[in-house]
This record gives C-alpha cells, sequence and structure tokens, in this order.
C-alpha cells in the first residue's frame, strides 16, 4: 500500500506531528479527519521525503552492483558507458550492435 502524507489543517494534538504520514490503498477516499487525533487534514499531493530518499538508495550504483545490476549511462548517441556493475559486464553497449544481434536471432 502506498504511504500518503498529511497535513493537519486546523491543529492536532500531541501524538501527532503537523504532517503525518499514513498508509492505505489507491483507490482509497483520501482522510479528511486524522485517524489518530480526529483533526482536519489534507493530503499532500507529493512523494513523501523519506520514500523518495529510500527510491534514491535503492537507485544508487552501490545498490545496483550489490544486487548484480550494471547501469549504463548514455554517452552518445546509441553509446551507453557502464556507471557501475559486475566486472564481467561489457564497459561499453552499443545500440546499433545489440540491434544486429537481435536482427540476428530473429527477435
Ligand atoms: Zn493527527
Amino acid at each position: 500500500m502506498p504511504i500518503y502524507e498529511y497535513k493537519h489543517t486546523d491543529g492536532f494534538s500531541n501524538d501527532c506531528q503537523e504532517v503525518e504520514e499514513f498508509f492505505h490503498g489507491i483507490s482509497a477516499e483520501a482522510y479528511t479527519k486524522c485517524p489518530k487525533c480526529d483533526h482536519a487534514i489534507q493530503r499532500i499531493v507529493s512523494m513523501p521525503a523519506k520514500h523518495a530518499e529510500s527510491m534514491k538508495d535503492k537507485m544508487s550504483d552501490k545498490n545496483l552492483s550489490r544486487l548484480g545490476f550494471s547501469k549504463y549511462v548514455k554517452s552518445s548517441d546509441g553509446k551507453y558507458e557502464k556507471a557501475s556493475g559486475p566486472a564481467d559486464a561489457p564497459s561499453t553497449l552499443d545500440r546499433d550492435a545489440m540491434k544486429q544481434n537481435l536482427d540476428k536471432m530473429g527477435v
């Protein structure tokens, strides 16, 4: 379930911060009252900072390498250089060469 950020618009109790995060289904109605303190809240339409931060960590070169993925960065038209990844992964990729290989395989 996705996590949503809500901002209290009409005060909040000691149990809450001004901005709270709650889980609920995508199709569920947005909360209008805080489930914790019952004060009015409004959903903030943005990716919660914690989530954005964790995505950044997950997609970091270091973590991708750890999971065995290679990351390539476009260097020029149709050419990609390895930014991170296993030592046995090719250091460059060439779009045209890959396309020729796929054509040969009949894909
Ligand atoms: Zn609250």
